[in-house]
């Protein structure tokens, strides 16, 4: 093929692209609109559109009203053109989720996970469960475009590896995304547990329009960032870039997982939480007798949370002591960064809106953004399934421009 032919092909597939993208935010938009949008003439577009439909991508939906002349038919992605499975592999629990082209859910399961049972063994859980839910979802293996996995960094994105995650111990390079492929004889993608979030917050949550968003992951145990970039993440050298979790929040503290001392996960996240609340319990007999408790073990995060929404004292201030070293941390990101949308996700946030609410007040009442206020900074609506569905992003994506 001549460097002409190619540069047409590549061209035409952009095309493609660029209409499939625009026809997924606006629904129901008739040929004239979508030219005028596009810039594009009707004769090429006709041609890209009547290509698509033969492909199974659009469809036609019925008839726009008339502005006098024969009424515009109306086009719209095609949600059975193909199915997407996305999977989070957490070193507690494993989640499955089965979509069609447009991410409506089709099913969703949860396993719980005893990461201690080995690789292989793990692997063997994730394989089955993705079989079963195939199965249950009643869609032919054939129709399935790609499974998107999501798991804990770090990553080799160049070979394909699992390096060392903290939490999966024994976990050493393993070549994940071959084994599953291979097993499931389907392609696979992979990303990071908060990468993977925040694709599915710019893909399917309230970020559609971002230029730059920022997502933070709280869980009960870590903090992880993501920087997305024009609907693309920003992985840096070695897929290192944003790890807010492991940004230095107070050198004099304690030390963490990857040697650094005072990192923000080691003061902020669920862990850290309660480790405090019980550090101040210890200290305070009043408050231990009047909890009827002479053993911290049973102030949990969750016990926490509760009697911080019922507006006890020590627990609200221990959830704003965490809210503001998260605070501080968004702070320099904006400062580094200037994003355009700040997203909050993870179960720690979930769970906690007096957390969420401490944080985005923390952030606001800096100084900088106060020049600064149009940055949205908001928690995500898309719950829990945000990292399977960032596994389903992962998939669709080659379908859609970015
Ligand atoms: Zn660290």
């Amino acid at each position: 093929m001549s460097i002409r032919n190619i540069n047409n092909e590549i061209m035409k597939e952009n095309n493609s692209k660029l209409v499939m993208d625009v026809i997924r935010h606006t629904k129901d938009i008739s040929r004239t609109e979508l030219a005028k949008k596009i810039g594009m003439t009707q004769a090429s577009l006709t041609n890209i559109v009547n290509d698509l439909i033969q492909k199974g991508f659009l469809v036609e939906t019925g008839e726009a009203e008339s502005n006098g002349g024969r009424r515009p038919i109306l086009l719209n992605i095609n949600s059975t053109a193909g199915y997407v499975v996305g999977i989070n592999l957490k070193a507690t629990e494993l989640c499955c989720i089965v979509t069609d082209f447009s991410a409506n859910i089709l099913i969703c399961e949860y396993e719980p996970v005893e990461i201690t049972r080995g690789v292989d063994a793990i692997l063997e859980q994730v394989i089955g469960m993705a079989n079963r839910c195939i199965a249950a979802s009643g869609v032919k293996k054939d129709d399935i475009l790609g499974v998107g996995l999501v798991s804990a960094g770090p990553y080799d994105y160049e070979s394909g590896v699992m390096i060392n995650p903290p939490n999966f111990m024994g976990w050493d390079n393993v070549r994940i995304k071959e084994i599953v492929s291979s097993a499931l004889d389907l392609p696979v993608s992979f990303e990071k547990e908060t990468p993977a979030a925040a694709l599915a917050e710019y893909w399917f949550g309230d970020a559609s329009r971002s230029r730059s968003l920022f997502l933070i992951s709280i869980f009960d145990v870590g903090i992880g960032g993501s920087l997305v970039l024009d609907g693309r993440v920003y992985h840096g050298f070695k897929g290192g870039a944003a790890e807010i979790g492991h940004m230095t929040i107070d050198p004099t503290g304690k030390q963490c997982a990857c040697g650094n001392f005072g990192c923000l996960e080691t003061m902020a996240d669920g862990r850290a939480t309660t480790e405090h609340y019980r550090r101040a319990l210890k200290l305070d007999h009043l408050e231990m007798q009047k909890l009827g408790i002479t053993d911290v073990s049973g102030a949990d995060l969750n016990f926490l949370i509760q009697r911080a929404q019922e507006g006890d004292d020590l627990c609200v201030r221990e959830l704003e002591r965490s809210a503001n070293y998260i605070g501080i941390a968004l702070q320099n990101v904006i400062q580094m960064y200037s994003p355009d949308t700040i997203v909050l996700a993870g179960e720690f946030v979930d769970n906690s809106d007096l957390l969420s609410e401490r944080i985005i007040r923390t952030v606001k009442a800096r100084h900088y953004f106060k020049h600064m206020p149009e940055i949205r900074i908001y928690k995500s609506k898309l719950g829990d399934t945000i990292f399977p569905l960032g596994g389903v992003a992962l998939v669709l994506q080659k379908y859609f421009k970015m």
